[in-house]
């Protein structure tokens, strides 16, 4: 483990080229004048004054939004022109990746080469993938009795308000933007406080990719203000929001008592990976690894992606092997496998080859090669994953590794491993966000699903087993919107994405979500002309 982490952070911050709004295809000053720091996590230091958005600032982005959506070409252009305006925004994305992949690792402690080899190139792909959905979506003729005939027409819901967190800031910016842009709406994004910098610099390639002005716009700021104005806006038509569960309640709450807007929610989970003792072990230690600290399984996630000449060539140069394990990240993932739950007959062993993995493990400058884990996004974060550590230790779980912050400045923590720990701990029930596994001991099927499921939250699930009727029967079992059998982590753009219980609701990955953005109208003329 690498203890002098400070003395070895490269200081080099890309040059920051956007802070300002971006409303009806300018960059603009908040109407205040106000600005907000926004900080390097790896010391904490700040690295530019963002402009801080507030009511009026979503007021003028949604007038320019709705604006384009009721009177611009946008929404009446082809399907086919939207699709080939997305696509030139991917390959801009694609010559920008080294900025882009620069600004979210500077800005949310994110390893350079994960932006590199994932959240950039992911990016590119949803824009490619919604883009290639954009003249393919239509409506239906339908069977009518009697002497009528209809169909049904999609149209999109018109402007829509898009809250994001700061843990994907380009991959969620992108993820959002595109079902809805190829959908035919117009969009007021609002990016996490933390995290700013990359949408900000999207929505410029997105003016020069062609996407009329006031069909993107972004506003800058904290949740409460920007965030609130968006979510309870009469103008905006649907909102779409990924964060925590606790201000997704906020957003709907928000949405009833405005307009009554459509609403989709991507919230939190608590996902648990089972392990059955039949399970090829060595495979199981990893897959745990990966689904707490989402490292190799985005090999099988993005390998078309790493094979592009474009991003293979950066992973190479710095001397990473595209077909061997990748750096990694420090658990701030929503679909994190945090619950590992073990069979009885291999906890022990299981424990022992999870600590041994971790050994190797190197903690430090998310902008050096060699680094497993950066620092967590910020201070709040920071202290909420030492809070839950010492809650755990404190509630009687076993630690049987890390436990500490590292480092005299910056976010760092040591990957933390408990056993032995008990349904009712804190540790086991709340999301944490951070690089923390929580390993517990099942004995039979039916204890394992009852306890996977012993949850408010249902965003993914894992099982690791070699029976086909042990998958078959747990994958139906678990109630969660994803279930990944023998691997973990693995996103696909058609899968579609998306929570039960109170990790919300919508989709956002597949047809689906560009269906959110479409309302269903039916239109229904007489065969033979009127009887009337
Ligand atoms: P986290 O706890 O991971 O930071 P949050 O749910 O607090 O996640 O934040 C996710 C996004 O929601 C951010 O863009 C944040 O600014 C925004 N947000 C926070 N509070 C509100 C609110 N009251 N209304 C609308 N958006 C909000």
């Amino acid at each position: 483990m690498d203890r002098e982490i400070n003395g070895k952070i490269q200081l080099k911050v890309p040059e920051i080229k956007y802070t300002k709004l971006f409303i009806n295809g300018r960059f603009l000053d908040s109407v205040s004048g106000k600005t907000f720091e926004t900080n390097d996590p790896r010391t904490g230091d700040v690295i530019a004054a963002v402009a801080e958005g507030d009511k009026e600032d979503v007021d003028n982005a949604v007038k320019a939004a709705r604006e384009a959506f009721d009177h611009g070409k946008w929404p009446r252009t082809s399907g086919h022109e939207r699709g080939r305006i997305l696509m030139k925004l991917a390959d801009l994305i694609e010559q920008h990746a080294e900025d882009l992949s620069m600004l979210d690792a500077i800005n949310a402690g994110k390893l350079l080469h994960m932006t590199q080899a994932f959240d950039i190139p992911t990016a590119a792909f949803m824009l490619r993938y919604f883009a290639g959905w954009a003249d393919k979506v239509h409506g239906q003729t339908l069977k009518c009795s009697g002497e009528f005939q209809a169909y049904t027409l999609l149209e999109p819901v018109g402007v829509v308000g898009l809250i994001i967190p700061w843990n994907f800031p380009t991959v969620l910016f992108v993820a959002k933007i595109a079902p809805a842009l190829a959908a035919g709406c117009s969009v007021v994004v609002k990016p996490a406080e933390q995290t700013p910098l990359s949408a900000l610099y999207c929505a410029q390639l997105a003016k020069q990719a062609g996407v009329p002005d006031g069909v993107l716009n972004v506003v800058t700021g904290f949740g409460p203000t920007a965030g609130a104005a968006v979510a309870s806006h009469m103008d905006v038509d649907a909102v779409s929001f990924t964060g925590s569960t606790e201000i997704g309640k906020v957003v709907m709450a928000a949405a009833a008592s405005s307009n009554l807007k459509q609403v989709s929610l991507e919230l939190g989970g608590k996902s648990p990976l089972v392990i059955f003792a039949d399970a090829d072990l060595d495979m199981a230690v990893q897959l745990a690894w990966q689904a707490v600290f989402f490292n190799k399984a985005i090999i099988t996630h993005a390998s078309v992606l790493l094979k592009a000449e474009v991003f293979s060539w950066r992973l190479e140069s710095n001397g990473i092997d595209i077909n061997g394990s990748l750096p990694s990240s420090q658990g701030e993932i929503c679909l994190a496998g945090s619950r590992v739950y073990v069979q009885e007959e291999i906890y022990e062993e299981f424990k022992k080859k999870t600590v041994e993995m971790v050994k190797n493990w190197v903690l430090g400058d998310p902008f050096d090669p060699q680094v497993h884990q950066g620092p967590q996004v910020d201070k709040r974060q920071f202290e909420k994953v030492l809070r839950y550590i010492e809650a755990g230790k404190r509630e009687g779980a076993t630690l049987i590794n890390g436990g500490k912050p590292v480092g005299e400045k910056g976010y760092f923590i040591e990957p933390t491993i408990f056993a032995d720990v008990k349904e009712d701990m804190l540790i086991a029930k709340d999301e944490i966000f951070g690089p923390v596994m929580s390993i517990m001991k099942f004995k039979t099927i039916e204890e394992a699903i009852e306890k996977a499921n012993n949850t408010r939250y249902g965003l993914a699930a894992g099982i690791v087993t070699k029976d086909l009727n042990i998958a078959n029967m747990v994958s139906r079992s678990i109630r969660a919107g994803t279930i990944w059998i023998n691997c973990y982590m693995a996103t696909e753009a058609d899968a579609p994405f998306g929570g039960y219980k109170m990790s919300g609701f919508g989709k956002d990955s597949g047809l689906q979500a560009i269906q959110k953005y479409l309302n269903v109208k039916s239109v229904i003329t007489p065969l033979y002309g009127s009887p009337w």
